[in-house]
């Protein structure tokens, strides 16, 4: 199976994106589980949800990532910034129990100075405040462009997040194809070698989920810009063979390119079209 989507917008429910998923051939999907800047969250509808799981079985729809308000920052110097992405992630984790077995990707954070190691720390203790027994979700640190003072754009700094995270087993990582090739990667001329140190630093069996993207600029540019698919640094052929990858063609593909609804069942179809089994 081919599980390969896009960022949809979760305004109308659950059931709405289903059907979205379905009318532009999705086979999984990425929504926020809120505004996209913060702010408070939908009331849950069982029965949204309820038809929404049937609609998901039916079209057998892959594994599905919730993706955190990009806002949120777990290692903010301010305790108050901090405590706000605690308090939402948290609310976020519980209400993902309605919808059991999928995934949570969120934004590491901005170090904002402090240093890529109290950021690190910061994250990992945060994580070890909401990452509790009997959650039926695996949480993913998101791999980053490396913009300002981001945490994640290398992977000793994902591997090390994990190491300092009591339940890591609740934890894995989604690979950004814009961001890690931002962040000086290069999956263009040589995706093997870098899937090879992400196995040596962090593991493949911890990558979960791929960002489908391509970039507005070069090699390490560190700007997290994304582009269509095609129309980027990266490009088709290479965009190509990470979704044909005997290492990551099983996992969700979100596309999270500009792109309106037409425009991401076009790229669907596009890739569909690249994948070689
Ligand atoms: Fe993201
Ligand atoms: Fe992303
Ligand atoms: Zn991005």
């Amino acid at each position: 199976m081919f599980y390969i989507g896009c960022h949809l917008s979760c305004a109308k429910g659950f059931l709405a994106m289903g059907k979205d998923a379905e009318r532009i051939g999705a086979t999984t999907f990425q929504f926020f589980t809120r505004n996209p800047r913060g702010g408070s969250a939908k009331a849950l509808s069982e029965e949204d949800i309820r038809a929404f799981l049937e609609l998901k079985k039916e079209l057998g729809l892959g594994p599905l990532v919730a993706h955190a308000p990009y806002t949120l920052n777990a290692c903010a110097a301010d305790e108050k910034i901090r405590i706000f992405a605690k308090n939402t992630m948290e609310d976020d984790l519980q209400r993902l129990e309605y919808v059991p077995g999928n995934y949570y990707n969120f934004h590491p954070g901005s170090h904002v100075k402090q240093g890529t190691e109290t950021g690190i720390r910061l994250i990992s203790e945060m994580l070890n405040e909401i990452l509790r027994p009997g959650l039926h979700t695996t949480v993913l640190l998101e791999t980053m462009a490396g913009k300002g003072s981001e945490v994640g754009s290398r992977f000793e700094e994902l591997r090390e997040i994990i190491d300092r995270t009591e339940r890591s087993d609740d934890l894995g990582v989604c690979l950004d194809t814009c961001h890690v090739w931002d962040g000086g990667y290069d999956i263009v001329n040589d995706l093997d070698g870098v899937l090879t140190e992400f196995d040596r630093v962090i593991g493949l069996k911890r990558l979960k989920a791929i960002h489908l993207n391509d970039s507005l600029n070069p090699l390490g540019a560190r700007k997290d810009r994304h582009a269509k698919i095609g129309e980027g640094h990266i490009g088709l052929e290479a965009l190509a063979r990470v979704v044909n990858h005997p290492a990551l063609k099983n996992l969700p593909f979100c596309l999270e390119t500009p792109n309106d609804l037409d425009g991401y069942q076009r790229e669907i179809g596009l890739l569909k079209s690249q994948r070689t089994e």
